[in-house]
C-alpha cells in the first residue's frame, strides 16, 4: 500500500500529523515531511482507532441481503403483504426467505395460507428460529407440523438448495463506511470454508467457532445456551472443560436470567480462564452482577436493542426485569469488563446509533430503558476499541507502531461524541488495503 500523511489530525486531544506505511502507524508528530506520501487533510477532525464489532454474524448478513425484511410489520396481512410481493417478482421454483419477524405467532399454516405455492421459510428476529411452509418442509424432509425449527441454522442450509454466491466484501463495505475494521463473527462455525468466505468481507475477523472446530487464528469457542432447552449442568461444564482444555476461552450465549445462572453454576464448577465471556447478557439480576466479576468474565453486551427494541421490551418484559435489561453502567460499577457488539443483522450494524443508545438509553418513541445503565459516549466508544481478544480491556490508541486500522472523523472527537453518527466517519484505512472506504 502505499504511505498515507494524515495533516493536521486530532489524536489523544492534540493537532499532530500521523504517518502511515505498509501496515502501520509509523509516525505521529508535528510538520512531518510529505516524502512522497498521499496527504490527507484531516480539517482538525479526529483519527481513532478502527472500531471493532465484538459481536455480528456476516454470513447472516449476506443473506438478509436478498432476503425479505419483515422489520416493523405486526400483522399477518401486512406480513404477507410482503411476502406476496416478493413472490410475484420471483420464479415460483425460487425460496422465499424472510428476517426481522417479531409477532404476530407465525406457524406452517399460517404461511401456506399466504404464500401455498413455493417455498417459504421465515426468520424470527432472535435468530433461534425459522418458521418454514409446507412446501419447504417436503423439500428439506423436516418432520415438524407446525413448521417451526428453532436451532436448527446449520441443519437447514445443508438441505436448502445453494443460491447465488454470498457477497461478503459488499457486508465488508458496509462496517468500513461507519469505520468498523474488525469484527468477532459470532456464529459458532463448524465448517473451515465459511471462515475462507468471511475473509471475503475484507475486514479483520475473529471467528468464534463450534468448541469441536480449532483452526488457526480462531477466536472462542462459542456455546448457544437455547432459551427454549436450557442443556443440563453436566453439558455446560463439560463445553468448558472441552474449550480450555484446547487452550481457547469460552463465549457463552446467554439472554435469559435462566441460562446466565445455568451458565454461572457451570464456570463455578469448571473454572473461568482469561477471555471467556458472556454474549448478550440481555437478561442479568443485581445479585448475580458479583458472581460475573469473580469469574472475571467480560459481558459482550447490545445497547442498540435499547433503542430498536425498547417499546417492545417495556410491553413485553416483567416490569420487574427491566432495570436489569442489556446492562451497562452497573456492570461497569461491579467491576465487570464490557465490551459492545451490535449482533448484526439482528441488530443495525451501526455502531454509532449503538454508542448514542447506551449515552441516553431512549427506545423509538422516546420512552427510556434502565436510565441508571447510561454511560458517557466516550466510555460507550470505548467498547468498541478494545483488541478482539479482550472485548472489555483498554481501548487501542493511534501510536506509532500501531496497526494501520484508522478511522478520520469531520470534527474533533468531543463534538463528534456530542452528536454520534455514522456520517461524521469521512474515511476508514484498514490495513494492508490502504484508504479502505471514503464517501
Ligand atoms: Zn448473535
Amino acid at each position: 500500500m502505499t504511505t498515507i500523511l494524515f495533516r493536521n489530525v486530532e489524536v489523544d486531544g492534540q493537532p499532530v500529523d500521523v504517518r502511515v506505511t505498509a501496515d502501520t502507524i509509523a509516525t505521529v508528530g508535528h510538520d512531518l515531511d510529505v516524502d512522497g506520501a498521499e496527504v490527507v487533510d484531516g480539517r482538525g477532525g479526529a483519527l481513532i482507532p478502527g472500531l471493532h464489532d465484538h459481536h455480528v454474524h456476516l454470513l447472516a448478513m449476506a443473506a438478509a441481503r436478498r432476503s425479505v425484511d419483515l422489520t416493523g410489520l405486526t400483522d399477518v396481512e401486512g406480513i404477507g403483504g410482503a411476502l406476496q410481493r416478493a413472490a410475484a417478482t420471483n420464479p415460483t421454483t425460487r425460496w422465499l426467505r424472510a428476517t426481522g419477524w417479531h409477532e404476530p405467532e407465525l406457524d406452517r399454516n399460517t404461511l401456506d395460507r399466504l404464500v401455498p405455492d413455493r417455498p417459504v421459510r421465515v426468520q424470527h428476529r432472535s435468530g433461534a428460529l425459522w418458521v418454514l411452509n409446507s412446501r419447504a418442509l417436503e423439500a428439506t424432509g423436516f418432520d415438524e407440523p407446525t413448521g417451526r425449527l428453532f436451532g436448527m441454522d446449520d441443519a437447514l442450509r445443508d438441505r436448502i438448495p445453494p443460491d447465488e454466491p454470498l457477497d461478503l466484501a459488499a457486508v465488508g463495505q458496509r462496517f468500513l463506511a461507519a469505520g468498523v475494521t474488525g469484527v468477532t463473527d459470532a456464529t459458532p462455525t463448524d465448517r473451515p470454508g465459511d471462515v475462507q468466505l468471511l475473509a471475503e468481507s475484507g475486514l479483520h475477523v475473529l471467528a468464534m467457532s463450534a468448541p469441536t472446530l480449532n483452526f488457526e487464528g480462531a477466536g472462542p469457542a462459542k456455546l448457544i445456551l437455547a432459551d427454549h432447552a436450557l442443556p443440563g449442568l453436566d453439558e455446560v461444564v463439560g463445553a468448558i472443560r472441552t474449550a480450555h482444555g484446547d487452550g481457547r476461552p469460552i463465549a457463552v450465549h446467554c439472554v435469559t436470567a435462566a441460562a446466565l445462572v445455568l451458565a454461572l453454576a457451570a464456570w463455578d464448577e469448571a473454572g473461568a480462564s482469561t477471555g471467556d465471556r458472556i454474549e448478550h447478557g440481555s437478561v442479568i439480576p443485581p445479585e448475580l452482577i458479583p458472581a460475573i466479576a469473580a469469574h472475571r468474565l467480560t459481558v459482550v453486551t447490545q445497547p442498540n436493542f435499547v433503542g430498536e427494541r425498547g417499546d417492545d421490551y417495556l410491553a413485553d418484559v416483567d416490569a420487574h426485569d427491566v432495570p436489569s435489561l442489556y446492562r451497562c453502567r452497573s456492570l461497569l460499577d461491579g467491576g465487570v469488563d464490557v465490551g459492545f457488539g451490535t449482533d448484526a443483522p439482528f441488530g443495525d450494524p451501526d455502531p454509532w446509533l449503538a454508542i448514542k443508545a447506551a449515552t441516553n438509553r431512549r427506545t423509538t418513541i422516546g420512552a427510556i430503558v434502565g436510565a441508571e445503565e447510561r454511560v458517557d459516549a466516550a466510555t460507550a466508544l470505548d467498547k468498541f476499541l478494545g483488541d478482539p481478544r479482550r472485548p472489555g480491556g483498554p481501548p487501542r490508541r493511534v501510536q506509532p507502531g500501531g496497526p494501520a486500522d484508522l478511522v478520520l472523523l469531520d470534527a474533533p472527537l468531543a463534538d463528534v461524541l456530542a452528536e454520534p453518527s455514522a456520517e461524521r466517519v469521512r474515511a476508514t484505512v484498514s490495513r494492508s488495503s490502504g484508504v479502505a472506504w471514503r464517501p
